[in-house]
């Protein structure tokens, strides 16, 4: 971190805790589940396990969590991410879709979102192997509210097709940071305009498509970035967006150049719904699958 730039009291962690988030913590040691959520200690664990209906006792709210599919070493290397890298990964376990679909149908989680490593090393970037995982799950508990946050795929559109056919609720792909910064954050093979395209050709592939995108702050982006960024993903249609302050993994990765106030993220939230995203999910803490499930019943649910 950026000596200069002191860590502010606001992204302090709290324990979880509420009743739907100890039985899942409870029944998941059996379940051999690689979640996100457990892995990278991330801070909104009590709050997505419970779904806005645990903080009381009650157990109706709707569960949200993130599953790794494909491995835990990515083949490209982001300088804002902390996970494993490499030029050959590990061949993928062709049992996992289904493997991992039993295990979350047996889970009791409401919303679940399925993310992975960019396995560009992939003849289709692991795109049929998400769309298997996909298809397994809903076979086995149709009920389920399906997430896929994906790579760019390298832009291939037949792979993107392949997952948006699956019977997924929601195609999520990250933009991560404005325009200007992306050779500075990601790796070399992502870009601006590859991750819009990806964006752009789930939306169009099959009507009715819910597309949601996220952008960290804090990085040195200005204001007036942020506002286009946000115009360019309207432009395509996005329907959901997320912000949050990015956090330096490790003092090898990028410099944190603003801790963004909680104030300014209700603003950009503000901003966000002004300009006619569904949803903006906006916070220090916010990551990408923040409260999804909730926040998709409760907004696009009808
Ligand atoms: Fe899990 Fe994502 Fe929620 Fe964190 S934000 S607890 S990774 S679902
Ligand atoms: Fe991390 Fe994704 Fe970048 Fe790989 S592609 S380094 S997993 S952010």
């Amino acid at each position: 971190r950026d000596p200069t730039v002191k860590k502010p009291e606001w992204l302090r962690q709290r324990a979880p805790q509420g009743e739907k988030y100890r039985m899942l913590q409870e029944s998941l040691s059996e379940l051999k589940l690689n979640t996100v959520c457990v892995e990278a200690q991330c801070p909104n664990i009590g709050e997505c396990w419970n779904g806005g209906g645990g903080a009381g006792g009650e157990v109706d709210g709707i569960a949200t969590a993130t599953i790794m599919l494909l491995g835990d070493t990515c083949t490209r290397g982001c300088r804002f991410c902390a996970v494993k890298t490499s030029r050959n990964p590990a061949p993928p376990d062709p049992m996992e879709p289904e493997k991992t679909a039993r295990a979350i149908a047996n889970w009791g989680v409401d919303y679940v979102v399925l993310t992975s490593v960019d396995r560009d090393d992939l003849p289709d970037g692991g795109s049929g192997h998400f769309a298997e995982t996909v298809k397994a799950l809903k076979k086995l508990k149709p009920e389920i509210l399906v997430e896929c946050l994906t790579s760019d795929f390298r832009g291939d559109f037949e792979a993107v097709s392949l997952l948006v056919d699956s019977g997924l609720d929601v195609f999520a792909h990250n933009i991560e940071t404005v325009r200007r910064l992306q050779r500075i954050v990601r790796d070399l093979r992502a870009g601006y305009e590859q991750s819009l395209s990806v964006l752009k050709h789930a939306k169009i592939h099959k009507e009715g498509m819910v597309t949601k995108s996220s952008i960290m702050l804090g990085l040195g982006e200005s204001d007036e970035e942020v506002k286009e960024a946000m115009a360019d993903l309207r432009a395509i249609d996005v329907d959901i967006l997320t912000l949050g302050q990015y956090l330096q993994p490790t003092p090898l990765h990028l410099t944190v150049k603003e801790y963004v106030t909680p104030e300014k993220f209700v603003f950009w939230k503000e901003y966000g719904e002004s300009i006619g995203f569904r949803y903006v999910a906006s916070g220090p803490l916010v990551r990408s699958s923040y409260r999804a499930g909730e926040l998709f019943v409760q907004n696009l649910v009808k």
